[in-house]
């Protein structure tokens, strides 16, 4: 094993500073995937952890209609916040559907937003194809056995799954990440941060070498909006979703007035359902428009055998989610 050099931060700017230096080195939170990958499955290999565990960066504050969450928040600590419960239920239910409490009580928002794919294959040293992890090698899925991959914003480099069950609902409310660097810091919209593959898998997201998040925005959902989330898996816990769909929608005299969906379980990004939102807004909330909207979101998907299943699963988990959030 290669020796990593462990360093615990004292404060953010020291943090940036000692990951910017060297080429290899990397943020330390919760540890719930960056010890899997480094430790465990020895898939990747930083020179140097920098714990930023002990950081002042913990907590939920609300200023008006936003709530700005601290990138060490748990999972269970953002699931308990009372205006989420009261204003952001998709959100609660989501977390609550992510992990063990064991888990949420480790794992941070932030390390959630940046979570690794589970694919098998990219997490198992002994596969030489992987796109993701050495470039221009190849991609085992595509060529072999495929199943918890993805379908949407996917091609013949990589399907690999964005796996995250947070990222859904966040991604459907315009949740916006806030970044900090040497240089000062930015705003990144969740729907721009992630990146699909193309022909560069091994990049996932906008951050730059050394970026630290330290903060989501999420606007709260207007008064009267009714949300929820939806996940479908092989069983009812300890397991990550087939399928999902985080639905926002407000509905007036019958007639659908403002609609938001998330989709999990089938993009390589946390996925926002724009062309199904087209369909649902101004429509009556029926059955057949939720198949409507339906058709819309799974329009164009790539998939390889073993993952067509997820076509159809797709279609029924949106139809779902609408069903349950206006009736
Ligand atoms: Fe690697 Fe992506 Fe292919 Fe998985 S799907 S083997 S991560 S290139």
């Amino acid at each position: 094993m290669s020796d990593i050099e462990y360093v615990r931060a004292a404060d953010a700017s020291s943090a940036v500073a000692l990951v910017a230096e060297q080429p290899d080195a990397a943020f330390l939170a919760g540890g719930t995937t960056e010890l899997d990958l480094a430790l465990k499955d020895r898939v990747v290999h930083p020179s140097r952890l920098v714990d930023i565990g002990r950081l002042p960066l913990r907590g939920v504050t609300r200023t008006g209609e936003h709530l700005r969450i601290a990138a060490l928040t748990t999972m269970e600590e953002l699931a308990a916040d009372e205006t989420v419960a009261a204003r952001l239920p998709l959100v609660r239910e989501a977390l609550l559907a992510g992990a063990s409490t064991q888990l949420r009580n480790m794992a941070t928002i932030g390390g959630n937003l940046l979570q690794r794919t589970r694919c098998r294959y990219f997490r198992d040293p002994d596969v030489g194809a992987c796109n993701k992890r050495t470039p221009g090698s190849g991609c085992a899925a595509v060529e072999a056995v495929a199943r918890m991959h993805a379908i949407l914003g996917a091609g013949p480099s990589c399907i690999a799954l964005h796996a995250s069950d947070l990222c859904v609902p966040l991604v459907a409310l315009d949740a916006v990440v806030v970044l900090r660097d040497a240089d000062g810091g930015r705003r990144v919209p969740l729907t721009e941060f992630y990146l699909t593959p193309g022909d560069r898998p091994d990049r996932e997201n906008v951050l730059r070498h050394g970026e630290l998040v330290t903060h989501v925005e999420v606007p709260l959902l207007p008064a009267g909006t009714r949300s929820g989330y939806l996940k479908v898996r092989d069983r009812s816990s300890y397991e990550f979703a087939l399928t999902s769909a985080a639905a926002a929608i407000q509905v007036d005299d019958g007639t659908i007035a403002a609609a938001r969906l998330g989709l999990g379980g089938v993009g390589t990004v946390p996925w926002r359902a724009y062309e199904a939102e087209r369909v649902l807004v101004g429509a009556p909330a029926n059955e057949r428009t939720f198949r409507a909207a339906a058709e819309a979101a799974i329009r164009h998907p790539f998939t390889v055998p073993g993952t067509e299943f997820k076509v159809e699963l797709a279609k029924r988990t949106i139809v779902r989610i609408l069903r349950t959030v206006t009736t």
